[in-house]
């Protein structure tokens, strides 16, 4: 048989490196930077019988209103500033679609979300790197705004709280990037962790969108569920290369049941945000690794050791982590899992690194 030459597919594809995920599994699962709880248990039966009642047979409206209209009312928006997709995700390949013309260049931090680069290169585009400094973790703010005014075509996608670092994209930096009329879109998929989001920004910039996800705080990553907020006139354009249907029935009624337990998903990141707050205190009496502040449900850490020792040491002990790219050398990150999976990881930790 014939096998087929790789140039049938567009050139750019034998660039584009594929998504990495872990296959390895471990009783301590701290590598994904999703909710340890579920959520509670009466509210995932009201979901089940919502759906026993429900039609299957039919096709849901398209572009799944009743979610918009509940998400829009929680943000103050009307429900065309709204658009909700597969996973935030799913809203990114659109995005990179709709606004990925011929020639057209992406900024991104580095090290950021791994999804954004090799979609840019998918879509035809090119990407233009402002690593964030080794020390700081802070981006080159005064570079990008001087790569804006020189060309008013670059896009840039921001990761605030960014993954893997946990830090926010400075806010005076995000005003002064919209202020070029650069269009930007802030992927805040982790905001219920941190301090402070950009939402407020949407009604002064019509160049922002913002991306949101209820895989994380929400506690939904298997529905797969995310939106973007923004101008009615951009989301209409990036719908329109949005799967119709794309949101399906089942997901749908988790998203509306996880949206009304809203008390809920904020006593759940609470105890998150503790537990964050503890891990970082007794990691910084530890030795063995340089410790950023953390804004979302995870931490960054820059080990001494090689992070590929660690990474399998701790899976040794039963605890699985992730290994990310890191300003220089590789990085781990650590999600903030249940209080007793974070006693072990601190307890192996101790032991790896005294
Ligand atoms: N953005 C960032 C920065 C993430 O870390 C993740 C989760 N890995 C996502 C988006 C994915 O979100 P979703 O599950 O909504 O597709």
């Amino acid at each position: 048989m014939r096998t087929l030459p790789r140039s049938l597919l567009r050139p750019e594809m034998k660039d584009v490196a594929a998504y990495a995920t872990s296959t390895a599994s471990a009783p301590v699962r701290l590598d994904r930077n999703e909710s340890p709880e579920e959520m509670a248990p009466q509210i995932r039966q009201k979901v089940l019988d919502a759906l026993s009642r429900a039609r299957w047979s039919r096709y849901p409206d398209p572009y799944s209103a009743e979610v918009k209209s509940v998400l829009a009312a929680r943000e103050g928006l009307a429900s065309d500033s709204v658009i909700v997709g597969n996973g935030s995700n799913s809203l990114f390949l659109s995005f990179f679609l709709a606004a990925g013309s011929p020639g057209r260049r992406f900024a991104l931090c580095p090290p950021t979300f791994g999804l954004y680069a090799p979609w840019i290169r998918a879509a035809g585009c090119g990407v233009a790197l402002f690593p964030l400094g080794e020390e700081d973790l802070a981006p080159p703010v005064e570079r990008m705004l001087r790569a804006a005014r020189e060309d008013p075509d670059l896009a840039f996608v921001l990761c605030s709280p960014n993954n893997p670092t946990g830090t926010l994209f400075p806010r005076e930096g995000l005003v002064s990037l919209l202020e070029t009329r650069a269009l930007v879109l802030v992927d805040e998929a982790y905001v219920e962790f941190s301090s402070a989001g950009a939402r407020d920004l949407l009604p002064r910039f019509s160049n922002l969108l913002l991306s949101r996800t209820l895989s994380k705080a929400a506690a939904l990553a298997a529905a797969r569920v995310g939106y973007m907020l923004g101008s009615p006139e951009i989301l209409s354009d990036i719908e329109k290369v949005l799967p119709p249907y794309g949101v399906n029935l089942f997901a749908r009624a988790a998203a509306l049941a996880s949206l009304e337990e809203d008390a809920a998903m904020r006593a759940r990141v609470a105890v998150i945000l503790a537990e964050r707050e503890r891990m970082a205190r007794e990691l910084a009496r530890m030795p063995g690794a340089r410790l950023s502040a953390s804004q979302t449900n995870f931490l960054y850490l820059r080990p001494e050791r090689p992070a590929a020792e660690l990474f399998e040491a701790l899976l040794s002990r039963g605890i699985l982590v992730r290994r990310v790219a890191g300003t220089r050398a590789e990085a781990l990150r650590v999600t903030v899992g249940r209080p007793e999976e974070n006693d072990r990881f601190l307890q192996a930790w101790k032991e790896m690194t005294s």
